[in-house]
């Protein structure tokens, strides 16, 4: 059997988080009445005229930069024709060319499996508008929502030929996509809602060969989850053609999510002629070199950047610093705790596992947790300065969590300083145990009087916080054991 590659295009549309529509005032939201927020300008009423969101602008520059692009110091708006109810206008107002769209020719890293990372090419970052909704409602007929017309979009394609080869590649070049818009606060990246939208293109060819093999281009995928495995099945189908002498028709194909299969929805006979032209309403763009260095420095950390350094200067496991980075909010509270004086390695600990579990039970997201930044570095220090064990400080912040208390406070209002916590005390008496072999040799070759000076240690390792009692019975049995 011959060996095949694989290589995958992605086009993904982000909706921009501006608070209006492109090229008019109406508020951008989800759901809602159908047609309540709409104005002439976004249903494209004769005479009506586009005025451009400044701040959608802002944000595709800055996503452009932060994806290593070059920047179009003069760009212009093109329209695209085509028809379909969803589109009132009749075009779409968007970018075309190769170096006009905003960023073009940049790239982006991903992390591969095996700890090294790979660069796929990024052909252009442009901004247009997005279309409406059809709504199908059976036996009455279609409706047209147009809520969504005219709401900043911003699409990214990757470069041509392909970068990415498997179907976790083009997944984790999703996830590293989705992470960077989140840090950059310009979409919210929900894939599930249709905010964040990706059309993988799909084709193979035999490994050695220099042409590419026909593709196939996948829709309706609204999960990670659903590209990685539409992404694997189209890959296997092709090669399946293949291997049995057939031909990959090139066409769109839509995911049937049930099934995890893939199913024709058009043939692409030939490309559209969306016969673009400037918008004759909408003057360019342009840019200083100021603006856009300005741009470039308000960039945030970004995410594969911050983990290399959790990584590499803060000590913490690829793993760890991977967890502590798959959501802003997160790795910004990490940051405020390590910023605060928490020690990196156990502010990650208790983060990743505790913190983690609680707000998962809860089922609410670090922003509207009760436990701050200062809470868990309040609790790490109580333990390092041995003034709770580690199980106690366990009860302490499931209490923090529950309460927004500071740990401080609540081991000083339960009494929690004298450790009165048998198997606190006995993990004590077998610390005392190891680290004494000559007195626990002499004890045990009869001289028993030793016992009161392993007492003694053991108070000493509890700063005097254990209970007398309990740290004799703790002793006597450790030494039995
Ligand atoms: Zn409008
Ligand atoms: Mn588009």
């Amino acid at each position: 059997m011959a060996e095949y590659v694989a290589s995958i295009g992605m086009e993904v549309h982000a909706e921009l988080l501006t608070r209006s529509k492109m090229f008019c005032r109406c508020p951008v939201a989800f759901g809602g009445e159908p047609n309540t927020r709409v104005c002439p300008v976004c249903l494209g009423l004769p005479g009506a005229l586009p005025v451009p969101n400044r701040e959608a602008v802002r944000m595709v520059l800055r996503t452009a930069l932060a994806l290593n692009c070059r920047i179009a110091m003069r760009s212009v708006f093109h329209r695209k024709n085509y028809f379909y109810p969803d589109l009132p206008k009749g075009y779409q107002i968007s970018q075309y060319g190769e170096t006009n769209p905003l960023g073009y020719h940049g790239h982006l890293e991903i992390p591969l499996a095996d700890g090294r990372t790979k660069r796929v090419g990024i052909r252009r970052v442009h901004l247009e508008e997005d279309t409406g909704k059809l709504i199908h409602m059976g036996p009455d007929g279609s409706g047209v929502d147009y809520n969504r017309a005219g709401v900043p979009l911003m699409e990214i394609v990757t470069a041509f030929p392909p970068d990415l080869e498997t179907a976790d590649e083009a997944r984790e070049y999703l996830v590293q996509l989705r992470l960077i818009l989140l840090y950059l606060g310009v979409c919210d990246g929900k894939m599930e809602e249709g905010s964040l939208r990706c059309e993988p293109n799909v084709s193979v060819r035999p490994a050695g060969s220099d042409r590419l093999g026909t593709k196939t281009e996948l829709k309706n995928l609204n999960s990670f989850r659903s590209v990685q495995l539409g992404v694997g099945h189209e890959i296997r189908r092709h090669v399946a053609i293949l291997e049995a002498g057939g031909e990959v028709v090139q066409e769109t194909r839509g995911w049937n999510e049930q099934s995890e299969t893939s199913f024709s929805m058009r043939r692409k006979e030939e490309e559209n002629d969306y016969r673009y032209f400037p918008d004759p309403d909408l003057a360019p763009m342009a840019f200083t070199e100021e603006e856009i260095e300005e741009l470039r420095a308000s960039l945030p950390e970004l995410p594969l950047a911050k983990r290399r350094r959790y990584r590499e200067d803060l000590g913490l496991s690829d793993y760890d610093a991977g967890l502590l980075v798959a959501d802003p909010a997160w790795a910004a509270f990490f940051d405020e705790a390590v910023a605060l004086g928490g020690d990196p390695k156990t502010v990650c600990n208790w983060m990743n596992s505790d913190f983690a579990k609680a707000l998962n039970q809860a089922d609410r997201s670090v922003r509207d947790s009760a436990v701050t930044p200062a809470h868990l570095v309040d609790l790490c220090s109580l333990v390092a300065q041995g003034r709770i064990s580690g199980k106690q400080a366990k009860g302490v912040f499931a209490e923090a969590f529950r309460t927004g208390s500071m740990p401080s406070r609540i081991v000083e209002a339960q009494g929690l300083s004298q450790i009165t916590d048998e198997a606190a005390i006995m993990d004590l008496a077998r610390r005392v145990i190891r680290e004494n072999p000559k007195p626990v040799e002499q004890y045990r070759a009869g001289q028993t009087n030793v016992v009161g000076f392993l007492i003694g240690q053991l108070m000493k390792a509890s700063q005097g916080r254990a209970n007398p009692q309990t740290a004799r019975k703790c002793i006597e049995e450790a030494l039995a054991e």
